[in-house]
């Protein structure tokens, strides 16, 4: 059976149409019929290969949801029909410590959806079953895709960043991961400043639980404080900014966490984190029991990621409104 995708075939091409033969469903794999797909700023890093990581033609596509239409003999997960959704994570060896202690998104032999396998801009997609996973019924088909890979990292980076209910929480860019951390964070019991260089989602985060929102420069640059120290700062920002002036915006004992992947060096004063005991972090995606967590919490408490859908065949249009910051908030490639 041939799948038939799109793909970039150079650093930063348009997307165009490309075909392979589907691998045969052994072990633990289970082959899906792709419905839909977010667009992550990270398929654009990889289309453009900004992390040296990419080998052409890529098949961009890792915030996939659809359905399961044949299963390996050793799946035991998942069964035909089910709806499911898979993200940046389609493997890893699964006996490693990382992997033992439930870290299974920080082990060194990790595959990634769209770097060592063909991605989910495609009708179908064959992955590992036990990187896929069941969607919770409440959440509808063309919205569910972007938790899996935004949703996922913002979740997880903010647990991993302490928190707990009943801080201070910054998010800085309101794009996919952002719109989202405003979302869990606030939802969870937190009180969110949001950190926008655009005038209309300064407004609109509001609607989506924050507090408080701090206009920036076009540039990025930060004009003033917020009016509380901040617990938490999440960066979902692809752009190097003036770290140093986030800091001093971090109560003592705050945490700053990049998950964010801008491709400059980070200039830091070490007066803005040591006199107060400051942390700065990063964090990757998140485990798949941390998926499982987030898609229960996602439904539970009317988190859902705002979408914009467009056609399979306008993929490109969808793509260079990412790159323009031109989405709000998450672009998502609905197939027929
Ligand atoms: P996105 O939808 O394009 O949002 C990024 C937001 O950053 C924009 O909407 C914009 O928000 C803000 N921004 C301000 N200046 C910018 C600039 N010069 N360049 C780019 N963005 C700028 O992207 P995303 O999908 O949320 O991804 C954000 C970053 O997270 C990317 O670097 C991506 O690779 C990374 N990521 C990391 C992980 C991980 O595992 N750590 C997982 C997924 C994604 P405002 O308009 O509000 O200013
Ligand atoms: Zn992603």
């Amino acid at each position: 059976m041939k799948i038939r995708a799109l793909a970039s075939y150079n650093r930063g091409d348009e997307l165009k149409p490309f075909e392979y033969e589907a691998p045969g469903v052994t072990d633990y794999q289970c082959l899906i019929k792709v419905a839909a797909c977010g667009i992550c700023h990270s398929d654009i890093h990889c289309m453009d290969n900004d992390w040296s990581l990419t080998t052409y033609p890529i098949v961009p596509g890792h915030e996939v949801i659809g359905r399961v239409v044949e299963v390996g003999p050793l799946v035991g997960n998942l069964a035909l029909g089910d709806r499911v959704g898979v993200g940046w994570q389609s493997g890893s060896c699964l006996s490693c410590l990382d992997c033992l202690r439930g870290n299974q998104q920080m082990c060194d032999q990790n595959k990634a959806t769209i770097i060592h396998q063909y991605g989910g801009f495609a009708d179908y997609l064959s992955v590992d079953a036990r990187f896929a996973f069941k969607i919770p019924v409440a959440l509808d088909t063309v919205i569910a895709g972007p938790l899996l890979c935004g949703g996922i990292t913002v979740f997880s980076g903010l647990l991993h960043a302490g928190m707990r209910g009943g801080q201070e929480i910054g998010v800085i860019g309101i794009g996919g991961l952002g719109h989202l951390a405003v979302q869990f964070a606030a939802k969870l019991g937190n009180r969110v400043t949001a950190f926008t260089t655009s005038p209309d989602k300064a407004e609109f985060a509001r609607s989506l639980g924050a507090s408080e929102t701090v206009l920036l420069d076009s540039d990025g640059g930060l004009p003033e404080k917020p009016s509380r120290k901040l617990n938490i700062i999440i960066d979902t920002v692809a752009a190097a900014k003036d770290y140093n002036a986030y800091l001093n915006c971090l109560d003592s004992d705050g945490v700053f966490n990049l998950v964010g992947v801008p491709l400059e060096a980070i200039p830091l004063s070490i007066f803005a984190f040591q006199d107060k005991r400051r942390r700065i972090m990063g964090s990757p995606i998140g485990s798949p029991a941390e998926i499982i967590q987030m898609l229960k919490i996602a439904a539970e408490h009317n988190i859902a990621p705002i979408v914009q859908s467009f056609p399979f065949s306008m993929a490109n249009d969808a793509i260079q409104k990412v790159r323009d910051n031109k989405v709000r908030y998450r672009a998502v490639l609905t197939m027929t």
